[in-house]
């Protein structure tokens, strides 16, 4: 009987050859975690409770302001909040899933075709909170870095979504020459004109300071001053798919390639010697 035991090994491996590992998109883990988990949904829901309770307090507090580009006297300012768009009010997951299924990477020609298609849908808590900011008579902008050329598309894909938003309230990249910049930071400002602002709400450090893009060392300076706003008057919601978080990895250069950006990734892991 002993001498059968490896013959049946002998067998198996040549039944089942060892395969070799699939190549494992990089986004596969950060989709399936999005459109499955229960904590993903409760996180965002969690935010969005956790930001009713602080609009209130913020409403009352008329010295208060979220945003560093607000100064001067803005305490007689009509009340308005700010909150990103992707991945903050709208839920991108399929068009990241269909990268995942094709596998491919992103690019500005189907990320444009996606957003043609009006096909997003609410973050969990979003549009509810936003509803709320609205009947309570605070002003809610949408910021985003999405372009001018996808205005109308985004207006109508957040008003099907359940967002009050109108042409007025929704900033483009682009709406203006001097707009046309992924930082956010002269839009906040022009808002700061004549609101005061609540609070911010994003996924993604630009979504509340400038000058993110840059070195994973030099964001959690920039960040230092204002870690008191998290929670307060700045709101986060989960991404971990994409980001400004993600381009630090390689910068001061962009990656080379998908096999580049693994091999980048993998220089900022801290394992821990046994
Ligand atoms: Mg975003």
């Amino acid at each position: 009987m002993r001498h059968l035991l490896p013959v049946t090994l002998l067998l198996t491996a040549r039944l089942f050859p060892q395969q070799p590992e699939p190549a494992t998109h990089q986004k596969l883990i950060p989709t399936l975690w999005v459109q499955t988990a229960p904590e993903w949904r409760g996180l965002c829901l969690q935010t969005y409770r956790a930001a009713t309770t602080a609009l209130s307090r913020a409403l009352k507090d008329k010295k208060s302001t979220a945003a560093i580009e607000q100064t001067g006297n803005f305490r007689k300012l009509k009340p308005a909040i700010i909150l990103d768009i992707d991945e903050t009010v709208l839920d991108n997951s399929p068009g990241q899933a269909r990268q995942v299924v094709t596998h491919t990477d992103f690019d500005p020609k189907s990320w444009d075709q996606w957003v043609k298609e009006q096909q997003a849908v609410a973050i969990p808590g979003a549009a509810e909170f936003c509803q709320y900011a609205d009947r309570r008579g605070v002003k809610v902008f949408f910021v985003t870095n999405r372009d001018q050329s996808q205005k109308s598309a985004t207006l109508a894909n957040l008003n099907k979504a359940g967002f009050p938003a109108s042409p007025e309230t929704l900033l483009c990249r682009g709406d203006r020459p001097e707009w046309n910049t992924s930082e956010k930071t002269a839009r906040r400002q022009e808002i700061a004109k004549t609101y005061r602002i609540l609070l911010l709400i994003g996924d993604d450090l630009g979504d509340f300071l400038p000058g993110v893009r840059t070195s994973i060392e030099q964001r959690a300076i920039l960040v230092a001053p204002y870690l008191e706003n998290w929670g307060r008057k700045w709101f986060l919601l989960p991404n971990p798919g994409y980001g400004s978080w993600e381009e630090a990895l390689y910068a001061p250069k962009r990656a080379a390639g998908p096999a580049d950006r693994v091999r980048q990734k993998e220089r900022w892991l801290q394992p821990k010697q046994p």
